[in-house]
C-alpha cells in the first residue's frame, strides 16, 4: 500500500543555510514536527526532514535539508546544494555578525547552487525584541536589493515559521508550473505525441464521385 505521505504532485528540495546558532535546526523541527529545543545541539545529524503542504490544490512535498553543524567549519559540500530549488538563508536578529555574514552565504550559493535557486532571507529569533541588533527595515532593503524574499521568524514562539516555508514553496511552485506551461507549448517530444501520424486526405475529385466512399469497404 502506498502511504498517504508518498502521494504528492511536486517534491522540492530546500536547504537551510546561515551561521551556526541562528536557529536553522529549530526552524526545521518547528515546521516538520512542531518541536523546539532550547539546547543547541549542533550534531543532531538529521540529513533532512519532510512535510507536505497544499498550494493551488496541489500537494507539495518539501524535503528540507539541515546541516549537521558543518557550517561551523565552512565545510558544506556541494552535495548539500545539489538539486535544491530553494534556500532559507537564516541570520539571528540579535547577532549582527550573523547578518553581516549573509553576503558570504550568498556567495556560497552563487558558487555551489543552481543559479535559479529561490532564496529567502530569514531573520530568526524575532522574539528577542530587547536584544534586537538588526533593524527590520535594513534587512528588508538588503533583501530587495539582492532580489531575495524576506521574513522575520521565531522558531521559539512559532511566529511566521509556517508563513516562511509556505511562501518559499509557493514561489518555487509558481516558477516550476510556469516553466511547465511554456514547455508544453513548444516542440516538446513527449511520448503522447509519438502516436500521432499525419492523416492523408486525398483531394476531392469529381471523377471519383461514383466510387464507393473510402471507408465503407
Ligand atoms: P543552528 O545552529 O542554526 O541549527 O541553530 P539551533 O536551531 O541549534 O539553535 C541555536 C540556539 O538558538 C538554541 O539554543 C535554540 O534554542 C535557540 N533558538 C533557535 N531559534 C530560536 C528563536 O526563534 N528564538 C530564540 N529566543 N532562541 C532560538
Ligand atoms: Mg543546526
Amino acid at each position: 500500500m502506498v502511504s498517504k505521505d508518498d502521494e504528492y504532485d511536486y517534491l522540492f528540495k530546500v536547504v537551510l543555510i546561515g551561521d551556526s546558532g541562528v536557529g536553522k535546526s529549530n526552524l526545521l523541527s518547528r515546521f516538520t514536527r512542531n518541536e523546539f529545543n532550547l539546547e543547541s545541539k549542533s550534531t543532531i545529524g538529521v540529513e533532512f526532514a519532510t512535510r507536505s503542504i497544499q498550494v493551488d490544490g496541489k500537494t507539495i512535498k518539501a524535503q528540507i535539508w539541515d546541516t549537521a553543524g558543518q557550517e561551523r567549519y565552512r565545510a558544506i559540500t556541494s552535495a548539500y546544494y545539489r538539486g535544491a530549488v530553494g534556500a532559507l538563508l537564516v541570520y539571528d536578529i540579535a547577532k549582527h555578525l550573523t547578518y553581516e555574514n549573509v553576503e558570504r552565504w550568498l556567495k556560497e550559493l552563487r558558487d555551489h547552487a543552481d543559479q535559479n535557486i529561490v532564496i529567502m532571507l530569514v531573520g530568526n529569533k524575532s522574539d528577542l525584541r530587547h536584544l534586537r541588533a538588526v533593524p527590520t527595515d535594513e534587512a528588508r532593503a538588503f533583501a530587495e536589493k539582492n532580489s531575495l524574499s524576506f521574513i522575520e521568524t521565531s522558531a521559539l514562539d512559532s511566529t511566521n515559521v509556517e508563513a516562511a516555508f509556505q511562501q518559499i514553496l509557493t514561489e518555487i511552485y509558481r516558477i516550476v508550473s510556469q516553466k511547465q506551461i511554456r514547455n508544453e507549448g513548444g516542440d516538446d517530444p513527449s511520448p503522447s505525441h509519438e502516436n500521432i501520424r499525419p492523416i492523408n486526405i486525398p483531394p476531392t475529385d469529381n471523377s471519383d464521385r461514383n466510387k464507393k466512399p473510402c471507408c465503407q469497404t
